[in-house]
């Protein structure tokens, strides 16, 4: 495995070699200091022979970030052994109740607005952001996002913008300015190949609505049994470290529906590779719009799995529906 964080993962072994030898005077337990030499001097013979980070059993590659985490690991996730299958298999569960408490509450039901979701991982951990927060002068935010990759280090990432979101939002910034700052930290805090799409909307007295489209699927607006989509604003969010931000302003009567979703929903293929599309779900919402959140989210989950033949989503998916009930 020549890649690129192959020379990082060498000089962490060397170093680890000169402090274990530097250790070897006040080492109580040679036989185990002897075990740990060895380990690294496998792992670099093996970089020397060009077969470092193949799995042992299987010959196929290791995941890199188990050997950021672990440069001695040999095996690829699929040939632990049963104990560390065990150990990995518990820290995924503990980690998914942590990420299930952090979703807000299932309802929103107050100052005349209704809000329900849909969140479901595609495995243990989802990489989707789902979010709903009052501020504290009688507005409320709603977030929807999509962290790049999958699995583990995507939902840290979506841990962390939410953190963000959470945290900005005592300060009162107008809601561009506020994406601008979470997409600076997050440029700053992440790996270069690290971003994510996201609608982060605020809803203020009277229906007043605005929302900032940071490189994400258009959210759907369904008034009187039209179906209007809101384009992206800009690019992801961390992409850029100096990005700006637009927002558009709309008003939402009594009756009217805001729809958001990820590419879980949208992109799911049927037997024939076709999508569900975004063009679909606009159709579906039309028709059904006056239904209130819960039973559109129900509504547009039957018709995704009827659409996929009961197959289940390989990407997270996410819905979250907001509509305006009263004054
Ligand atoms: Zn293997």
């Amino acid at each position: 495995m020549a890649t690129a964080i192959e020379p990082v993962l060498r000089n962490q072994l060397v170093d680890r070699r000169e402090k274990l030898q530097a250790a070897a005077n006040g080492f109580h337990r040679p036989a185990e200091l002897a075990r740990l030499l060895n380990e690294v001097d496998d792992a670099l013979q093996r970089m020397d022979l060009g077969i470092y980070g193949l799995c042992e059993v299987c010959h196929d590659t290791v995941e890199t970030e188990r050997l950021i985490a672990d440069p001695l690991t040999r095996v690829c996730i699929d040939h632990l052994s049963a104990k560390e299958q065990r150990a990995l298999e518990q820290d995924l569960e503990l980690a998914a109740q942590i990420q299930a408490g952090l979703l807000p509450a299932a309802y929103k039901s107050s100052d005349g607005w209704e809000v329900a979701y849909h969140y479901q991982p595609a495995g243990a951990l989802s990489g989707d952001y789902c979010d709903l927060i009052n501020g504290n002068d009688g507005s409320w935010m709603f977030m929807v996002g999509d962290v790049s990759g999958k699995g583990v280090a995507a939902s840290m990432l979506m841990a962390h913008l939410q953190a963000m979101f959470r945290t900005l939002i005592s300060i009162n910034l107008p809601l561009e300015q506020m994406v601008e700052r979470v997409s600076r930290v997050f440029c700053e805090s992440t790996l270069p190949t690290q971003y994510a799409t996201l609608v982060c909307g605020r809803v203020g007295n009277d229906g007043e609505v605005e929302v900032c489209n940071a490189g994400h699927l258009p959210p759907l607006l369904i008034q009187n049994g039209n179906v209007r989509t809101l384009a992206a604003t800009g690019l992801p969010v961390g992409v850029f470290c100096s990005e700006s931000f637009s927002v558009s302003k709309f008003q939402m009567d009594i009756g009217d529906s805001l729809f958001l979703y990820t590419d879980g929903y949208s992109e799911l293929t049927d037997g024939n590779g076709s999508e569900f599309g975004v063009e679909r779900l606009s159709r579906l919402l039309e028709g059904n719009g006056k239904l209130a959140p819960r039973a559109l989210i129900d509504l547009s989950i039957r018709e995704l799995s009827a659409f996929g033949e009961g197959r289940a989503p390989t990407d997270d998916l996410t819905l979250m529906a907001i509509q305006r009930r009263s004054n």
